[in-house]
């Protein structure tokens, strides 16, 4: 947020549509109860596949509004159930985060801020003004985390133990397509899971000028698979996983339900449209699949367990 003249933040287009900020088409189906909100403030992080030192995130649009304006717009929409918090790394992000979590405690909503890992003394700060903490992994991989990340794995992975130790409740992103096998999700998740954190998943989205914009999405079948796998380990199913060189190859696929293909992350949360383009693939289906989707998605995952 600015120091002088009026305050702004930025806002996820879905969010602003919603809230009636920006003109658009929202589909019909889908619900937004979560709202996107993210620090207006260049990233000065070097994440290899993110765009928000360029001041976008995924392929959404973050449109600058007034912060007066969007609280108005915020206390006025019905149907929110979370307010989501993006924040870009820079020096005084805490201080500009802290001051917008106290304006936004007024509304009532259950807040999630998505932050960089941090230090349990500015933990400390945040966690009081949050109902969930979430520190991205991202990678699944170690050995490609520094590179990717631009930062150490032992300090993302000291700060959300220690978020789950102030807080409690805390989210954790993974990305499926960094480069990573499938070993090496499964163990992420077993370990975020251990230590008390909930994975998220995210479809990797090549994104212009980011150093991994020519590299490719995920395939739907992996994709499948891998929020098969996550299903049953979220809601403690032994999935009987079998890889071969780090690849799924089978998977007790009998208690899976159509919410494995669902946006998986803090409640109410369904990033519509933040991984896919309108006309598919779905990565993450932001409702329940119907009945025809359900059934291509158990067999997607099964094309894949070969
Ligand atoms: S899961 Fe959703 S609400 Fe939670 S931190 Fe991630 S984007 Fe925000």
């Amino acid at each position: 947020m600015r120091k002088s003249g009026k305050n702004k933040i930025r806002l996820s287009i879905g969010s602003a549509i919603a809230l009636g900020l920006s003109n658009g088409k929202v589909d019909k189906r889908v619900e937004i109860k979560t709202l996107y909100f993210m620090l207006d403030h260049v990233c000065v992080g070097h994440c290899s596949f993110c765009s928000k030192a360029k001041g976008t995130l995924s392929h959404v649009t973050w449109p600058e509004f007034d912060l007066e304006e969007a609280l108005e717009a915020v206390s006025r929409y019905g149907r929110k159930e979370r307010i989501c918090i993006q924040c870009p790394i820079y020096p005084k992000m805490v201080d500009d985060l802290e001051k917008l979590l106290r304006n936004l405690s007024g509304l009532s909503v259950p807040l999630s801020i998505s932050i960089p890992p941090l230090s349990s003394k500015k933990l400390k700060r945040l966690a009081p003004l949050v109902d969930r903490i979430g520190i991205a992994l991202d990678c699944a991989d170690e050995k490609l985390f520094a590179d990717i990340k631009g930062y150490s794995l032992n300090k993302t992975v000291e700060s959300i133990r220690a978020a789950v130790d102030i807080k409690g409740e805390v989210t954790s992103h993974l990305i499926i397509g960094l480069g990573e096998n499938d070993f090496s999700l499964y163990n992420a998740m077993l370990q975020l899971l251990g230590a008390g954190a909930y994975p998220a998943l995210f479809a990797f989205t090549p994104l212009k000028e980011t150093k991994f914009s020519d590299r490719a999405r995920p395939t739907i079948g992996r994709y499948r698979a891998i929020q098969s796998l996550h299903f049953l380990l979220t809601n403690e199913i032994d999935p009987k996983p079998e890889f071969r060189n780090g690849k799924l190859i089978s998977l007790d696929l009998n208690g899976i339900k159509r919410r494995a293909f669902m946006t998986s992350g803090c409640p109410s949360c369904n990033r519509p449209f933040y991984n896919e383009r309108p006309l598919g693939p779905i990565y993450n289906y932001p409702r329940e699949p119907n009945d025809g989707e359900f059934e291509q998605c158990l067999q997607e995952a099964l094309g894949y367990l070969r």
